[in-house]
């Protein structure tokens, strides 16, 4: 391999590598204190935003699936407020779970009142045993270590028959048995005992981490990152992607051929393919950045004629229909459709492969059996897309192998963040404020460093 020479004199402060949210609010958290470094974003898609993309199609707004954007940070809830201006809304959440051919309010933990007495039987008193009871006395004990346990501690096993267990092996492909505990703490709600039960008579609970949420009112979850760049007055590289990052020499060769020196170097591209073009990246790094897995998911847009649904998104825990969750952004939104029409989202996640058009036909199928669809004769059109790398798994060799990376990274001066910089599972607001902190890291770095980057 030939050393690299610079062969741009637009050597920015500070690279970015990708120009999803993670990426642009580095750029834009580039720290006007330190008078606003120069910086440059590299992106190899067409239009900044990464997942945050909104396909338009016969009058019909489809994101890649639902993006609904739950702010729990006071600062990054000012700066979305700030960037969209009077371009939102701000709306409740009305999500439900099907089962037993019926439709119950969300959190299951705490609205069993809706279903079969059974199961609603079993479920507060399994969640009452894990609590109180003797059976959850080893649980109780100490620290849940994977995710199974983490539901039979805190929910009982009533709750992951029912719906924790096939729900989530679903949506991680794997038996939650085979998951950590560690990431799940903030995103699956632990209800009290007062809640379960007055839940369990009908006393209807708003619990969980996302019951209101802002969306623009113009433009489709697109407008965000698009608000972001109107911000931007750094170049950003579309279209180009790094093809080798020279960590030592700091710097990178571009698809387009170009060489760029960086003072310091933020990255949101999956870990995996930021390891692959490290030069000098050693082999135990390599292997256990191949041990970092994630799940596809293919989605149905699905349009068709009529009024409703009533619920925002539906979750689907059991086996008989394929996909996990279906969710109507027309429901939440009406503008994303055409005057008497609505949309669907349905999500299938999987580690194989699923054919378009089965995905198609089976979202359809189960879209009419459920009555979301009340008749073939509503449908409009419906495609199928795929996401490679939607949901990341938290096994086992997780910890492990993303430690290896990131300390590998931290030793090469590079500061990675957002959902696949960094491996994890997180929202729009996680990656937003992973990019704000990766750019302080970099712009300490460049402090402390030299400016120029050294020769090979
Ligand atoms: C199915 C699904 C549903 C979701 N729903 C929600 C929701 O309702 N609410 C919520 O808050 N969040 C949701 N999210 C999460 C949200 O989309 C992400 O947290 C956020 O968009 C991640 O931003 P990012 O910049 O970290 O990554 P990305 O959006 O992946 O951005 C990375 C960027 O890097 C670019 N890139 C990749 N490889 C290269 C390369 N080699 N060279 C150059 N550029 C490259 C990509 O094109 C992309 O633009 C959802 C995610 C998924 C998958």
């Amino acid at each position: 391999m030939h050393a690299m020479k610079d062969t741009s004199s637009d050597a920015p402060d500070v690279l970015i590598l990708g120009g999803g949210l993670a990426g642009l609010s580095a750029a834009l958290h580039r720290g006007a204190a330190m008078g606003a470094r120069p910086y440059r974003i590299v992106e190899k898609a067409d239009r900044v935003g990464g997942f945050c993309r909104t396909e338009v199609r016969d009058g019909f707004l489809f994101d890649e699936t639902g993006h609904w954007l739950h702010l729990r940070d006071p600062t990054i809830r000012a700066l979305v407020l700030r960037l969209l201006g009077d371009n939102r809304v701000e709306l409740r959440r009305r999500a439900r779970i099907y089962q037993h051919g019926r439709f119950t309010p969300y959190p299951y933990q705490v609205n069993t009142h809706e279903l079969p007495p059974e199961v609603a039987a079993e479920c507060v008193l399994g969640f009452i045993e894990a609590q109180l009871g003797p059976g959850g006395a080893a649980l109780r004990a100490r620290e849940p270590e994977t995710f199974g346990d983490f539901i039979r501690r805190h929910l009982g096993e009533g709750f992951a028959k029912h719906f924790m267990f096939p729900y989530n092996q679903k949506l991680w492909t794997v038996h939650p048995d085979e998951l950590v505990a560690s990431w799940c703490g903030r995103f699956v709600p632990r209800p009290t005992l007062e809640e379960v039960v007055r839940g369990a008579m009908g006393i209807v609970s708003e619990a969980g981490y996302n019951s209101t949420f802002l969306y623009p009112r113009e433009g489709g979850i697109e407008a965000l990152p698009r608000a972001f760049a109107r911000e931007l007055d750094g170049p950003i590289d579309l279209g180009v992607s790094p093809v080798e990052i020279d960590w030592r020499a700091r710097r990178v060769r571009l698809s387009d051929g170009r060489i760029l020196a960086y003072g310091a170097l933020v990255n949101t591209i999956p870990l995996p393919e930021l390891v692959r073009i490290c030069r000098d990246c050693p082999e135990e790094v390599r292997a256990a950045a191949g041990r970092l897995k994630a799940t596809v998911v293919t989605y149905v847009n699905v349009a068709a004629r009529g009024e409703g649904p009533a619920h925002h998104w539906v979750y689907f825990p059991e086996a008989e229909f394929p996909f996990y969750r279906v969710g109507s952004a027309s429901a939440v939104y009406p503008a994303l459709a055409p005057p008497g029409a609505r949309s669907f989202y349905v999500e299938f996640s999987h580690r194989g492969e699923l054919s378009p058009s089965v995905a198609e036909a089976q979202a359809i199928d189960g879209l009419l059996r459920c009555g979301l669809l009340r008749s073939r004769d509503e449908l409009l059109f419906a495609f199928a897309r795929e996401i490679h790398g939607a949901y990341v798994i938290y096994d086992r060799e997780h910890g492990p192998a993303k430690k290896a990376v990131l300390d590998f990274c931290a030793a090469a001066g590079i500061e990675t963040c957002g959902r696949y910089g960094n491996w994890e599972y997180g929202g729009m607001e996680d990656a937003i404020l992973g990019g704000k902190a990766a750019m302080a890291r970099a712009l300490e770095r460049l402090s402390a460093a030299p400016k120029t980057a050294g020769g090979i």
